[in-house]
C-alpha cells in the first residue's frame, strides 16, 4: 500500500506539473514559429559585394533603409510573440479550419451531439454498478476508468488522498421493553420488543439486491456507540423543529431522537439533536415525502411498481455539511501523506446514529401512539407529509415511557486510508485558462446507477466524444480537466483535499467548474450554477434535443423551466465555487417530478435494474445529458470569448439585497414552498436585538448603490466581449497580423476578467464560525446544509438579530462588488 501511493503520488505530481507549467504545445509551437521567420531573416543579410554602377549610393541606401525596418518589424513581432502567451500568433479563432488544421467548432459540436450512444452508456452504468465501490475501496474501478479515458485519448493518472474515515463493523436497533410480572409490576428484565434487521430485502428481479457483498446500512462519520433510551419523535429534526419540542416542554436530555429524512442535510439533524443532550439518532425515510407516488395512493410499491420499497433505507454522511467539508482533520489543507492531522472532536458528531427504512419505523413510531402530544397539536410543519397514518401511525411525539426503550448500537472502523480521484487532461493551447469537468464515483451501495453512476456514465461518453474530436486533430483553446472524484459521499472528500492542494493553480487559472453528480434520476432536467453561467446554461440546453418530445424537435430547453437555483452544497462543485472562487455549475435529469418513479436514493434499489426499468429506459437521458454536458465543456474550452455574462451577477445581485429587504420588511410572512419553508424552519433561533436595525436597513440602499456601478461596467464588458466574439469569428488574412495580434489580447484581457468576477468575492476571513467558506454571496444555509444561502454572513446576522454584525456584512459584500466592478474595468 505504501509503495503503490508513493508511486501515485509522483505520479500525480510530474502529470501535474508537466500539465500546467510545461504544456507541451509551447515547445512545439516555438519552433514552427523560428522556421516561418527565417526567410525573413536571410533577404536581411548582406550578400557579396557586386561590381559599381551608377546610383550604387541610392541603392545602398534604399537596401539598408529597407533591410533596417524589416528588421525593426521583425524586433516588433518577436517582442509582441514573446510578451504574449505562447498561442498567440497560432491564432486559433473558430472559422479557420483551414489554418493550423484546427477543427471548426461547428464539427466539434456536431461530433459532441452524434458521438454519444444510450447503449455505451448502459454499458457504463452497468459496469459502476456491478460490485461495491465505497470511498477507498473502489480502486479497481479507478483504474478502469484511467484506462478507459486512456484509451480515449485523454492523458490520465490516479491522483490519491490518505483520508481519515469510517467503515462499518457492527449495528443494532431493538426495542427493548420492561416485562410485566403477574402481579403487574413491572420486573427488571427486558425483553426484545422489536430487533429491526437494519437491511433491505433482497429483489427477485432487481439482481443487484440479491448480491452477498452488499454495503450496510450506515452513517458516514457517524459516531461510535451504545445507547440505551426513550425515544422522541422530532420531525424533520430541523432547528424549529427542536424549538417546537423545547417550546411543548418535552424533554429531549439523554434521548434518541426518531428524525424523518427531508428537508435539511442530515448530519444537522443530528448536530442541533447533539446540542440537546440527547444520546443518538435514528433517521428514517417516510413515504409522505414521496408525493403522489405512494402505496397509500395506490401505486404498487418496488419492484411491481413505481412507489418506494418498504425495506428501502437511505444511507449518508453525518458529517456537518455547512461547516466545512474535506476530511474533518485536514481542514484547509490536502490530506496527503504524513499531513498533520487535527482532531475531530466537535468536527463530528459524538451522538451514534443509524438509518433505517419506514417498515422498520414502523414498530417504533406505533409505539409512540398514545405517549406524548401528537404532532399536530404543534403547528402545520409537523402534519406535512406525514405518509404512514394508514398504516396505523398517530404521529405522536413522546417520548416513550421508561419502560420502553431503543438501544442503538453503531461500531464504526475508523481509519485514515487513501481515497482515488482519477484525473485527465487535454491540453489546451492557452495554458492559464482551464475548465474542470467533474463527477464522483463513489456510491453507498452496490449500484449507484442514480448517484453517482448516471453521472459516470455520461462523463465517459463525453470524453470519449472528445477523444472523436481530438482523433480528428482537435486541440482546445483552453486546457480541460476532467475528474473522477472519489469520497464525494463522505463530505467532498476527493475534490475538497484536491482544491486545497491546487488551490493557488486553481485560483491562477480555472475560469469554470462543471459537476454531474446524478445525472439521470428523472425526466426534469435540474441545475444550480453562479450567475455569470446562466446563459451558457440555457443557450447549450436549446441545441439538444429533449429524449421526450410531445412536439416534434423539442430540445432539453422547451422542457425545462429554465428556473437555476443558487449554489448552495451536497456535491463537488462546493470546493470549487465557496472556497477558490470558480464560477461553477451543477446540473442533471433530477428535478423534482411529480409523476417519476420515486428514487431510492442511497439504498440498494438505487440500482442497474431501477434505472433500466423506471429511471431511464433505453438510457436515453443519459444519452441527452452527455450531449448537454459535452457542449457546456466545448462553449467554455473552445469559444474564443469565454461564455460568461456579468450582467447577469449584478443583476442577480440585486435581487438577492432585494430579497433580503423583503425578509426585513415582512419577516412574519408564512413561507409556502417547500424550499422556503425549510429555509425557514432551519433558521436559528431569534436572539436579543443588537445594534441598529434601522441603520442597517439604509446600509442596503449602498449596496443597490454599488450593485449599479457594477451593472454598468459588466454590461459595457459584456458589449465588448460580444463585439470581440463577432471579430474573432472572421477571417483574417495572415498578413494582417498586427491586427490579429492585437484582436488576441483584447480578448485575452476580457477573457482574465471575466475569469476574476468570482475571485472577487472571496473574504479571506471566511464566513462567521465556518472560516472555510469564502464567498461572500453563496454558501450552504447553516442550518440546511444543501440549499444555497445568499449573502450569507448577512442573513445569519440577520436571523441573529445582530444587526452590528450584518452591518459589518454589508462593508464586506460592498467591498468584493467595489473589488468586482475593478476587475472588470
Ligand atoms: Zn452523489
Amino acid at each position: 500500500m505504501t509503495y503503490l501511493q508513493h508511486s501515485i503520488i509522483s505520479l500525480r505530481c510530474t502529470h501535474i506539473y508537466h500539465a500546467i507549467s510545461h504544456p507541451s504545445f509551447v515547445m512545439g509551437d516555438k519552433i514552427t514559429m523560428t522556421n516561418e521567420r527565417t526567410p525573413l531573416i536571410t533577404t536581411v543579410v548582406v550578400g557579396t559585394p557586386r561590381q559599381r554602377y551608377p546610383h550604387q549610393t541610392l541603392r545602398r541606401f534604399c537596401t539598408i533603409a529597407l533591410g533596417s525596418s524589416l528588421v525593426a518589424l521583425l524586433i516588433t513581432f518577436l517582442i509582441t510573440v514573446i510578451s504574449v502567451p505562447s498561442s498567440s500568433h497560432h491564432h486559433p479563432w473558430p472559422g479557420h479550419g483551414h489554418e493550423h488544421k484546427r477543427l471548426p467548432y461547428e464539427e466539434l459540436q456536431a461530433i459532441l451531439l452524434e458521438t454519444p450512444s444510450a447503449d455505451r452508456a448502459s454499458e457504463w452504468s452497468k459496469y459502476y454498478t456491478s460490485g461495491p465501490h465505497l470511498a477507498g475501496q473502489n480502486l479497481s474501478q479507478a483504474e478502469w476508468t484511467r484506462d478507459r479515458w486512456e484509451q480515449w485519448g485523454v492523458k490520465s493518472d490516479i491522483v490519491a488522498y490518505d483520508t481519515y474515515i469510517n467503515y462499518p463493523l457492527d449495528h443494532r436497533l431493538a426495542m427493548l421493553q420492561k416485562q410485566t410480572a403477574s402481579n403487574g409490576q413491572k420486573s427488571d428484565a427486558w425483553e426484545v420488543k422489536f430487533e429491526a434487521t437494519l437491511t433491505e430485502d433482497a429483489l427477485e428481479d432487481d439482481p443487484t439486491t440479491q448480491l452477498k457483498n452488499s454495503i450496510p446500512t450506515f452513517h458516514g462519520y457517524s459516531a461510535n456507540g451504545n445507547v440505551t433510551g426513550s425515544f422522541v419523535y422530532v420531525n424533520y429534526g430541523t432547528y424549529w423543529d427542536f424549538e417546537d419540542l423545547l417550546r411543548a416542554n418535552i424533554s429531549l436530555e439523554g434521548k434518541i431522537a426518531i428524525a424523518r429524512y427531508g428537508g435539511i442535510f442530515r448530519g444537522l439533524k443530528l448536530k442541533r439533536a447533539e446540542e440537546l443532550g440527547m444520546i443518538g439518532c435514528v433517521l428514517y425515510s417516510d413515504p409522505g415525502d414521496d408525493g403522489d407516488i405512494t402505496e397509500e395512493k395506490g401505486h404498487k410499491t418496488y419492484p411491481n411498481g413505481p412507489a418506494r420499497n418498504p425495506s428501502s433505507v437511505q444511507r449518508g454522511s453525518v458529517q456537518y455539511l455547512s461547516i466545512g467539508p474535506g476530511d474533518p482533520t485536514t481542514p484547509g489543507y490536502p490530506s496527503k501523506p504524513g499531513a498533520p492531522r487535527q482532531p475531530v472532536e466537535g468536527v463530528l458528531t459524538s451522538i451514534p446514529s443509524l438509518p433505517i427504512s419506514y417498515a422498520e419505523a414502523l414498530p417504533i413510531l406505533k409505539a409512540l401512539n398514545g405517549h406524548g402530544p401528537q404532532a399536530k397539536s404543534l403547528n402545520e410543519y409537523w402534519t406535512r407529509n406525514t405518509g404512514l397514518g394508514y398504516k396505523g401511525v398517530d404521529y405522536n411525539i413522546g417520548p416513550s415511557p421508561d419502560h420502553l426503550v431503543l438501544n442503538l448500537v453503531n461500531e464504526q472502523n475508523y481509519t485514515i486510508t487513501p481515497l482515488w480521484d482519477v484525473i485527465g487532461i487535454i491540453n489546451g493551447t492557452i495554458p492559464d485558462e482551464v475548465v474542470v469537468v467533474g463527477n464522483h464515483r463513489d456510491a453507498w451501495v452496490i449500484g449507484g446507477a442514480g448517484d453517482p453512476n448516471s453521472g459516470s456514465a455520461v462523463l465517459n461518453e463525453v470524453i470519449r466524444s472528445f477523444g472523436q474530436a481530438l482523433e480528428q486533430g482537435w486541440k482546445p483553446l483552453r486546457t480541460i480537466v476532467f475528474a473522477s472524484w472519489d469520497g464525494e459521499e463522505y463530505g467532498l472528500v476527493g475534490s475538497t483535499e484536491w482544491v486545497e492542494e491546487y488551490l493557488p493553480w486553481v485560483s491562477a487559472v480555472n475560469v469554470a467548474y462543471v459537476n454531474v453528480d446524478v445525472g439521470v434520476r428523472s425526466p426534469t432536467f435540474s441545475a444550480s450554477a453562479a450567475p455569470l453561467l446562466h446563459s451558457l446554461l440555457h443557450e447549450v440546453t436549446a441545441l439538444v434535443p429533449s429524449p421526450n418530445q410531445t412536439i416534434e424537435g423539442q430540445t432539453v430547453r422547451d422542457l425545462w423551466n429554465g428556473h437555476i437555483r443558487t449554489m448552495g452544497s451536497g456535491s463537488d462543485f462546493t470546493a470549487f465555487q465557496d472556497y477558490a472562487g470558480v464560477s461553477s455549475l451543477d446540473m442533471g435529469f433530477g428535478g423534482p417530478d411529480e409523476e417519476a418513479p420515486v428514487y431510492h436514493y442511497h439504498s440498494n434499489y438505487d440500482s442497474y435494474w431501477w434505472q433500466s426499468v423506471y429511471g431511464d429506459p433505453g438510457f436515453l437521458y443519459h444519452k441527452a445529458m452527455a450531449q448537454v454536458l459535452g457542449l457546456t465543456v466545448a462553449k467554455l474550452a473552445d469559444m474564443p470569448l469565454l461564455p460568461l455574462n456579468a450582467t447577469a451577477y449584478a443583476v442577480a445581485l440585486d435581487e438577492y439585497v432585494e430579497k433580503i429587504e423583503s425578509k426585513l420588511t415582512s419577516s412574519d410572512t408564512k413561507p409556502s414552498t417547500t424550499a422556503e419553508i425549510f429555509e425557514f424552519r432551519a433558521r436559528g433561533a431569534k436572539k436579543e436585538l443588537v445594534g441598529d436595525r434601522d441603520a442597517f436597513q439604509r446600509s442596503l440602499n449602498q449596496l443597490h448603490e454599488t450593485i449599479g456601478e457594477m451593472k454598468s461596467v459588466a454590461v459595457k464588458l459584456d458589449e465588448i466581449a460580444s463585439k470581440l466574439a463577432k471579430q474573432a469569428e472572421q477571417h483574417i488574412p495572415w498578413w494582417h497580423w498586427v491586427k490579429k495580434l492585437k484582436l488576441f489580447h483584447r480578448i485575452r484581457s476580457v477573457n482574465t476578467k471575466y475569469k476574476n468576477i468570482e475571485r472577487a468575492f472571496l473574504y479571506p476571513g471566511g464566513l462567521d464560525g465556518r472560516s472555510w467558506f469564502k464567498h461572500v454571496v453563496f454558501a450552504p444555509g447553516i442550518w440546511t446544509g444543501y440549499a444555497g444561502a445568499v449573502f450569507p454572513g448577512l442573513v445569519e446576522s440577520m436571523d441573529n438579530n445582530n444587526f452590528t454584525n450584518a452591518m459589518k456584512w454589508v462593508g464586506i459584500i460592498d467591498s468584493c462588488i467595489k473589488r468586482a466592478t475593478e476587475t472588470m474595468h
